[in-house]
């Protein structure tokens, strides 16, 4: 679903490769922690996968597409199959939790009746169902992160790439955020997370890649995590 061939990301050329020769696979299906400090690559290596960044050398495909051969005309039909999730969860505020989560059904030109039909049936399964007409500010910070994790997923894309979806989440919310993902891939959503949260790692018992300045040193099919201090 995802590799990468020998990827390397030099934003700046007097610094040091963001990502240096990094090759991996993603299978259809599997759930990847990708993990290391801050300044390890992983926000890269996800920006490479949406194709926000392009690769200094090396390749990558997405679902068997050569991200870098793809016409930029053609990039948002890309993340149409890559759902995202973030750290600050990116939703519109003046919008409802059923807009949030309508408006990416509305982009690619899905009807009413298509969107009157799934909005409810995805808030439903991230258990929102009730708050369709609160605001983000209304919600908790799970809430918040719930809706965000439904817009991801509202048009089923066979990829979801969360970048430190916990990261503004108290340690059971956290948790309660992980059970959410694992739900999601075990519906056959292939999901790359990163993180730098190794308690959650550790919970969860999920393949583990660890980047280190760049490189992949470790990847382990059901890996753990100890942050270095
Ligand atoms: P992580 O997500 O693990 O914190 P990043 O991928 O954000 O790591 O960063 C990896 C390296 O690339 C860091 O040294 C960072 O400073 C550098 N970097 C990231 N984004 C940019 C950018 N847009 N321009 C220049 N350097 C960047
Ligand atoms: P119209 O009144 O133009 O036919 P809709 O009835 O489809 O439009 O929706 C109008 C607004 O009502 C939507 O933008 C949305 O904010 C809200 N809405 C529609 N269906 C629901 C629902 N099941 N739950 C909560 N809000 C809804």
């Amino acid at each position: 679903m995802i590799t990468f061939e020998q990827v390397t990301k030099t934003y700046d050329r007097k610094a040091k490769p963001a990502l240096r020769d990094v090759s991996l696979k993603a299978e259809r299906g599997e759930f990847v922690f990708l993990v290391g400090p801050s300044g390890s690559g992983k926000s890269t290596f996800i920006r490479l996968i949406l194709r926000e960044e392009t690769a200094t050398a090396g390749r990558i495909l997405v679902a068997g597409q050569d991200v870098s051969r793809i016409p930029t005309w053609k990039v948002p039909h890309l993340r149409r199959n890559v759902g995202t999730v973030f750290q600050d969860f990116r939703l519109l505020p003046n919008k409802t939790v059923f807009d949030n989560v309508a408006f990416a059904l509305q982009v690619i030109g899905k009807s009413r009746a298509v969107v009157k039909d799934k909005v409810p049936e995805v808030l439903a399964t991230v258990g929102l169902q009730g708050k369709e007409r609160r605001l983000p500010h209304e919600l908790s910070g799970g809430e918040q992160q719930r809706v965000a994790i439904a817009r991801a997923v509202v048009n089923r894309p066979g990829i979801l790439l969360a970048d430190e979806p916990t990261g503004n989440l108290d340690p059971e919310t956290s948790l309660e955020i992980m059970a959410l993902l694992e739900r999601i891939n075990r519906g056959g959503t292939t999901v790359m997370m990163a993180t730098h949260d190794d308690e959650i790692v550790n919970a969860m018992k999920k393949r583990v890649v660890e980047l280190s300045e760049g490189r992949v040193v470790r990847d382990e099919a059901t890996g753990t995590y100890r942050v270095s201090s």
